[in-house]
Formats: structure tokens, sequence, C-alpha cells
């Protein structure tokens, strides 16, 4: 193992040469609810198991919580079903003071190759120190769990790189792991359920939120009334949330966005439009509302990197992303990769716990011929019912095409390589691109930073098209010292 099972977070020193590892059954890259959930089970069912993971605790998105140091007294305060997440983080430490699992925290996967000479898989990560330095570390494994959850998509308008203007589900993990507010009077905007979970969280964390501002209309869900009907749980969530912002008199204009951020310096107010079917602004019906911060998503995206990297099949979801094709045991169509929680579609913690849970025992079954242990039935038809609420979900929020009319020429669409609208329209209609890739190409949109994390869609969307599979051999940018401490066979 690369790292004594005492020293979770330890990087190796910097600058050595990745030692590939004896081999886990099992590498888990995440430790969301998904990948900390099949980290546990497998171990359960005796692999041994390597968790490698780019956050500094374990938790994800969704159990994010502030670091020791904060002194929160009840970390669980902003969480629902707190109890899932404490259960398995003290069964994962059980297991690895027993050396059954090796826990990387604070290591990015940055490429997944499988070793012909032996058919196991090499995992190359980046170590982060606690100065920021940063180390490479490889690990193998027989099998690999990819639990890499998601990102917020972003649709662009006028004033969204302005201070104060912050991604929703960023919102929320500043005040989870920060126990802190994006501004005191917050917009929540965007689409997706999400906005109702931040805005009861910063309202009860003393934020004035005067309006959840809601590019959708709620009246689709009736559409799946059949999906809503089986999933309970997921009504009594919203109408918790619901019953939150009713408290807090917290207004939600539904087939609303705000169309434009104004201020000098910082956001200071911004525009609310109405909506028509197809998202495009009503003309006449802008409103100004102050603010001194917004909290804008427009539901998420399922990463990918990895998986694309390897050739991992994907299906297109009903609000437009790209989510893995799996199969019931939840394999990829690539022998030997395994995935679960919002790889293969997005669903929520629920989901992603049972997921996990799914492939551990699949995973188990196809290495060691372990029994399946009980409960499977109970959670196979627990995922089908979650999933389907997750279709109804999603084709209710999904964009209309008629969202690039809140663009003016000069509004950025990428943010890291500064291309404005109008430059992406000038190489659609005058120079010929016709999708994301040519557009990238022509005017450089999604060639910096983030990779075309923010701005993939919205290009995708003004090239005409829907986003296409990118597929980049590394998943985050690498230093070429690591890429040159690579073995042949792997580069
Ligand atoms: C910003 C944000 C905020 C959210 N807030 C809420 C909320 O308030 N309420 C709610 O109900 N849902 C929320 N969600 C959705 C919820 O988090 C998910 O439904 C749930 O966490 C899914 O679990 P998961 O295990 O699939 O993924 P995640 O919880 O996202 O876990 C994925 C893990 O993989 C790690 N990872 C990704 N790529 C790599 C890599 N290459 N190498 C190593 N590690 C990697 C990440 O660091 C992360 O720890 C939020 C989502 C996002 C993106």
């Amino acid at each position: 193992m690369p790292t004594s099972p005492s020293e979770p977070s330890e990087p190796p020193e910097l600058s050595k040469a990745p030692e590939p590892p004896d081999p886990s059954d099992l590498a888990v890259v995440g430790a969301g609810p998904a990948g900390l959930a099949a980290a546990v089970a497998a171990a359960d069912l005796g692999l041994s198991v390597t968790v490698l993971d780019a956050g500094e605790r374990p938790g994800g998105q969704f159990y994010r919580h502030p670091a020791p140091g904060l002194g929160a007294a009840r970390p669980e305060a902003l969480h629902h079903d707190w109890e899932a997440f404490a259960t398995r983080a003290s069964r994962l430490e059980a297991h690895r003071r027993a050396g059954r699992v090796t826990h990387l925290a604070a290591h990015h996967v940055w490429t997944v190759v499988r070793d012909a000479a032996t058919g196991e898989w090499l995992l190359h990560a980046v170590a982060s120190g606690p100065g920021g330095e940063e180390s490479p570390v490889a690990v193998r494994a027989r099998a690999v769990l990819l639990a890499t959850g998601a990102y917020e998509r972003q649709l662009p308008f006028p004033g969204w790189t302005l201070p104060g203007v912050v991604g929703a589900g960023g919102a929320q993990a500043m005040l989870k792991s920060g126990l802190v507010l994006p501004g005191q009077r917050v917009v929540v905007a965007g689409s997706g359920p999400l906005l109702l979970a931040v805005a009861a969280s910063l309202a009860a964390a003393g934020a004035t939120v005067p309006a959840v501002v809601e590019a959708s209309a709620y009246t689709s869900y009736a559409r799946e009334l059949p999906a809503l009907v089986r999933n309970p749980g997921k009504l009594g969530e919203g109408a918790l949330y619901g019953g939150g912002l009713l408290r807090h008199r917290v207004r939600l204009l539904t087939r609303h966005a705000v169309t434009a951020a104004h201020g000098t310096g910082r956001v200071e107010a911004v525009t609310v439009s109405r909506l028509d079917r197809d998202w495009r602004p009503v003309p006449g019906s802008e409103r100004r509302m102050p603010c001194d911060a917004l909290a804008v998503g427009h539901g998420l995206v399922p990463q990918l990197e990895l998986a694309t990297g390897l050739g991992c099949a994907t299906r297109r979801t009903a609000d437009d992303t790209l989510a893995l094709e799996l199969d019931p045991a939840q394999r990829t169509s690539v022998p030997g990769i395994w995935a679960a929680g919002e790889t293969g579609g997005i669903g929520g913690a629920q989901l992603a716990l049972t997921e996990g849970e799914l492939a551990a025992a699949a995973i188990a079954y196809e290495l060691h011929g372990t029994r399946r242990p009980r409960g499977i039935a109970a959670l196979v038809r627990r995922r089908a019912r979650l999933r389907r609420f997750a279709g109804a979900m999603a084709a209710a929020h999904r964009p209309g095409d008629g969202w690039t009319g809140w663009l003016d020429d000069a509004t950025l669409v990428c943010r890291c390589e500064e291309v404005p609208a109008g430059r992406v329209r000038e190489a659609v209609a005058d120079l010929g691109a016709y999708d994301a890739r040519s557009v990238k190409l022509l005017t450089r949109a999604g060639m910096g930073w983030c990779q075309g994390r923010m701005c993939g869609q919205a290009v995708a969307c003004l090239a005409g098209g829907a986003p296409a599979e990118d597929r980049r051999p590394l998943s985050c940018p690498v230093e070429l010292g690591h890429l040159a401490q690579l073995p042949p066979s792997a580069s």
C-alpha cells in the first residue's frame, strides 16, 4: 500500500517517483456517499480497498462538513440523514485501522490505465500536502469503482462574473465546510431541487433570501405522478425545504430567471425576468432585485473525465447531460470498471449510497465469488424507485433552448480564456464551427484551467447542439514532471 493505514492524509515525499504498490482488490475513486458506501460494503465482504479522494475528509458534496479546526459543535445541523454518513465513516475508520482499507485523502486521480502485462489497473494521482505541495502517487487495483460525483451546470448571463455571484451548490459548500455565507441578502436562482435546499440552509443560517428564482415550472412534476407517489421520502424532503422557506418568508418565483447581475466591484442587484416555455425572457417582465450575493446553478453535470478517458459508454439524460451507461451490476461498458452515484446520472445522496452498496456486492462476486449479501433485492428495488424519481426530476428541469437569449455579445462564456458570446457566435455564423469542439479550436473556449467544465454546456448550446462527449486524457491539470515519471507502458 502506498501510505501507512495510520496516516490517511499524509502524502508521500514531494517529487518521489511513483512506486506502484501491491494491488488492492478494489480502488474507489471518490469518497462521497457512493464511494464511501461502496468502500465500506466491499471491505465488509472481505475485499482489500484503496479509496482515493480529492477531498480532505470523506463525505463528498452532500456530507461536506466543517474542518475540525473550526470547532463546529454540531456538524450535522446542516444535513439530513447524517446518521447514514456517520455510521459509514466510523466503519471506514474501523476497516482502515484493521488494514483492510487504505484511505488516501487529498489525492486527485488524473488518469486510470490498464497495465497490459498484468491486466491490473494503474491509477495515477496527485497528492496535495498541507502546504500546497504536490507529489505523484500510483495505486494498483484489480477493479476500479468510479464515484466521482458531479459539478454544477452554469449558464452564463451578463454580470455572472461579478464578485458575489457564486454557484448555488458552491454557496451550500461554503456554508457546510467554512460556516460562512456568500452575503447577507442572497438571491438563489437557476433550476433544480438543489435551489430549495440551498435557500433553506442560507435562510436558516441567518441570510435574507429575497427569492428563489426557478426557471422551470414545478407543475411539470405532475406529469410524473407515479414516480412521485413511489418516493414519499423525496416528497417529504421537498416539504421540509418548503416549510423552511415559508418560515423565513422566502418567495418562490417559478418560470423566472436572473438574466443579468449589476454592480461595480460586486453584485448589488439582479434583473429577474419572466420566461416563456423555452426559457426566453418575456419582454417587459424585467424587474430589479437588490442583493449583495447571488447563488446560481442550473442543475448538476456528472463528472466523467476519468470514465470517458477510459472509453466508458455514455447515455444522454432527460436534462441534456451525459451520464455513464451502466448495467444492473453497476458495470460500465469497460470490463473491470464499475461506477456508482452521480456518474450514472444525477439522483441524490440516497441513490448514491444504494448504488455504492450494489456495486460492492457485484465486485465481490466477480472477484472472489462472494455470495450476495442479504438485502440485495431490497437495494435493487430502492435503486429502481430512486432512479425513476431522478428521471422525473431531470425532465422537469431540462434547460429550455431559449436561455441563450439572456446573453449579449460581450458576456463572457469561457471565463478561463475570456471568450465572449459574440466570438462564439461569430465562430458559428462566419467561420463554420458546428459543435463545442470546433468552437474550441477557433476561439480557445474550453481550453483553460477548468477544461470546459464551466463553459462546455453553454458553448455546445451556442453552437446549436447538445453537449457531446469530450474525451480528455487527463482529468485535471498535471505538472509535466509528474507525466515524465510515468512508466512507458502507461504514457
Ligand atoms: C456543489 C454541490 C453541492 C451540493 N449540495 C447538495 C445539498 O445541499 N443537498 C443535496 O441534497 N444535494 C447536494 N448536492 C448533490 C449531492 O451532493 C449528490 O447527490 C451526492 O453527494 C452524490 O454522491 P456521489 O458520491 O455520487 O458524489 P459526490 O458526493 O460529489 O462525491 C464525489 C467525490 O469524488 C471526488 N472526486 C471527484 N473526482 C475525483 C478524482 N478525479 N480523483 C479523486 N477524487 C475525485 C470528489 O472530491 C468527491 O469527494 C450537491 C452537489 C454539488 C456538486
